[in-house]
């Protein structure tokens, strides 16, 4: 079969070839991918100066298709069965984070696409506890952003709680910055979000999703939007999806006093200079959400089933599998919001 694969570490290394079709074994679904998301990720992969990968590798961890074939061992899911899948693939399964089934933090996780042949792929092989049936009134091209989406679920509603009494700035309009917005008007919220004169088309979508205010920091000015917009409070919430530090203290002093901050998105350092000053004397909650678990995915497909919130809202790009590098340069250019490769 047909993937991309990461075949060494360092900068490219990726290439469009043959490899053999995984065989089902134990509790192992084979999954043929119908739709597979392209990701930031994969940005970091290209580059490579994403640490975590194990080439060679198929990459892929974000997709949806239908059931194949099953292990012996599989119980709930049987051929032709559309479903999305976790990226975890193995764990210790006996730390404590494994027993809370805190999957994401687990040491010794092997993720698909990182260190497990991933969706990238004709064919991709999980293990059954991963595998969530994708509700009938989905399309399995929503299904495939299911993980990105929980990661905003996890961060949103499960590291903090949000109701309609909030106020949500949202910082970035990336796929992450999007699905979060969605997931904070799908609770009632008040919703704003930021972005740079690129991120026209970013801004665009947020509109049409229906947020109450998309800030163009270039245009205008932040704290004035905001200010008017809570009636000088600041919001309750802020998310960043952006990891850049000057937003994040900016944000710091324009959330209200005894307000959140949820950090999402990642640094390209690991020490920035925080305003530590501002957490402490404004009482700001400042949270850390990696990525999602199981139970974000639960969520995340209830809010598809019930129709709250509609991923497929975000993808402005389908591709097939063999211009995976052309899309990917698309991204990196910034042309696009979300591009999923079509199978
Ligand atoms: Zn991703
Ligand atoms: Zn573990």
């Amino acid at each position: 079969m047909k993937a991309i694969v990461k075949t060494k570490e360092g900068y490219d290394q990726i290439e469009y070839m043959d490899v053999e079709e995984p065989q089902t074994y134990g509790d192992k679904v084979k999954i043929k991918v119908a739709y597979a998301g392209i990701c930031g990720l994969d940005i970091h992969t290209f580059k490579g100066d994403y640490a975590s990968n194990k080439p060679p590798v198929i990459l892929g961890h974000e997709f949806s298709g239908v059931v194949a074939e099953v292990g012996p061992d599989v119980k709930n899911f049987k051929v032709g069965d559309h479903v999305t899948s976790e990226t975890t693939f193995e764990t210790c399964g006996t730390c404590l984070y494994c027993k809370q089934k805190d999957y994401n933090l687990c040491d010794h996780r092997k993720g698909l696409g990182t260190q497990a042949d991933g969706g990238f792929a004709e064919y991709v092989l999980s293990r059954e506890e991963s595998v969530h049936h994708v509700p009938d009134n989905v399309s399995l091209k929503s299904a495939a952003l299911t993980e990105p989406l929980a990661c905003c679920v996890h961060g949103l509603l499960e590291k903090t709680t949000i109701t309609e009494e909030d106020t949500v700035l949202i910082l970035g309009p990336g796929t992450m910055g999007l699905l979060c917005a969605q997931v904070a008007l799908a609770v009632g919220a008040k919703v704003m979000i930021t972005g740079i004169t690129k991120d026209k088309k970013r801004l665009d979508i947020a509109e049409k999703m229906g947020v109450h205010r998309a800030i163009n920091v270039e245009t205008e000015n932040l704290e004035e939007v905001v200010s008017e917009q809570t009636k000088t409070l600041g919001p309750t919430l802020v998310v960043d999806c952006s990891g850049y530090m000057p937003a994040v203290n900016q944000a710091l002093r324009l959330v209200q006093k005894k307000g959140t901050v949820v950090q999402i998105g990642m640094f390209s350092e690991h020490e920035n200079l925080m305003d530590q000053d501002a957490i402490i004397q404004r009482e700001i909650t400042y949270i850390g959400s990696r990525t999602q678990k199981p139970s974000s995915w639960d969520l995340s497909l209830k809010l598809m089933k019930e129709g709250k919130v509609n991923p497929e809202a975000i993808i402005t790009q389908e591709i097939e599998l063999k211009d995976f590098k052309e899309g990917l340069k698309r991204l990196m250019e910034g042309d696009e919001v979300k591009t999923v490769i079509k199978f």
